[in-house]
């Protein structure tokens, strides 16, 4: 059994409405739940279009009448309806006669079809001018993706290859989510697709740990004729045995020659963060730290400490000289370094 629709409550008119009230009526609900419009009322729209259909044809509209006890009290009758009028009055009285009344009745019923696929096609052409009408233009956003880089590399520069995710408008439905009032299968109605980009940059020879590369243009595509945005890239400089990053921070560890431990004075160390002047102090142990404030890592206004962890190396090829020069040395020493090594 067919559910019981109100097609005059639909639409929001009486039975007594006319032709040109439904129309409107259709036009104004249309603008409001068409599925392009508003994708959670598709229901609610094919009632109020099928509620349309029957009501605007006279014959659909006055069985729909006949079934559902509806009485219309409209003055002026639809030109089609005065032609089913005639044709009634015709056949009842004169059957078989004049099949010209008939061919005009069904004729004058396809005019007012005809009539009604074009409210709809007048309807659905707003709608598409709607959706085409352009939109503004958007620019693209911005992406950020790291790099890392090693030492040596850090040094004489490189090239890297980055995978980039863009997301960028459906080629499909240009962004409008819906075409033809369902759902756009290539963005799953999401108006925008993912891509991914593969971009090839030149990392720059004695980069920083925390630099950030700037490439124009390789960000987000723009949309309906915006910029695209651009790409920002974090170089990360990875670290090895004597070198370690951590935030700001940069830990070296340097060796010192055994004359420099006992004399002391001002040693240079070639960093990635440039030359660094090192005063140690006379008597300087294997393991002892110094810490250089500011000299890390710089980023916007903060910057990050060295800190330079010297060790006692012994050089590994001595002259004669040198070691004559040990010789006397461990001749002169009188003091036992090991003479506290069972004490607190
Ligand atoms: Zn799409």
């Amino acid at each position: 059994m067919i559910k019981f629709k109100n097609y005059y409550e639909i639409l929001g008119v009486t039975p007594d409405s006319s032709n040109a009230e439904i129309k409107s009526a259709y036009r104004r609900l249309a603008r409001k739940y068409h599925p392009d419009v508003n994708p959670a009322t598709a229901d609610l729209f094919k009632d109020i279009t099928e509620a349309y259909t029957t009501l605007i044809n006279p014959e659909k509209r006055r069985q729909y009448n006949i079934l559902n006890g509806f009485f219309e009290n409209r003055k002026t009758n639809t030109s089609s309806q005065k032609a089913e009028q005639e044709y009634k009055e015709k056949t009842t009285s004169e059957p078989n006669k004049d099949k010209n009344i008939k061919s005009q009745f069904e004729k004058k019923q396809k005019h007012s079809e005809k009539i009604f696929a074009d409210t709809i096609n007048d309807i659905f052409k707003e709608f598409t001018k709607k959706e085409q009408k352009k939109p503004e233009p958007q620019n693209g956003a911005d992406i950020t993706a790291d790099v890392t880089v090693n030492i040596a590399e850090a040094l004489k520069g490189t090239e890297r290859t980055v995978n980039v995710l863009h997301t960028k408008l459906c080629p499909k439905c240009q962004g409008r989510k819906f075409i033809n009032g369902s759902k756009c299968s290539t963005c799953d109605g999401k108006g925008e697709v993912s891509e991914h980009r593969k971009i090839t940059v030149k990392i720059p020879a004695k980069i920083k740990n925390g630099s950030k590369l700037r490439i124009k243009g390789e960000g987000n595509p723009g949309k309906y004729g915006g910029k695209n945005g651009d790409l920002y890239l974090n170089v990360k400089i990875q670290g090895n045995s004597k070198i370690k990053y951590d935030g700001l921070n940069v830990y070296y560890e340097v060796p010192i020659t055994p004359f420099e431990a006992v004399l002391g004075g001002e040693i240079l160390i070639n960093t990635l963060e440039g030359n660094i002047k090192l005063k140690i102090p006379a008597r300087t142990n294997s393991g002892q730290k110094f810490r250089l404030s500011g000299q890390g890592v710089k980023q916007k206004n903060k910057s990050g400490d060295i800190i330079v962890a010297v060790h006692i190396e012994i050089p590994q090829s001595l002259s004669d000289d040198e070691i004559k020069l040990y010789e006397k040395l461990q001749k002169a020493s009188s003091h036992n370094i090991r003479e506290n090594l069972l004490n607190d």
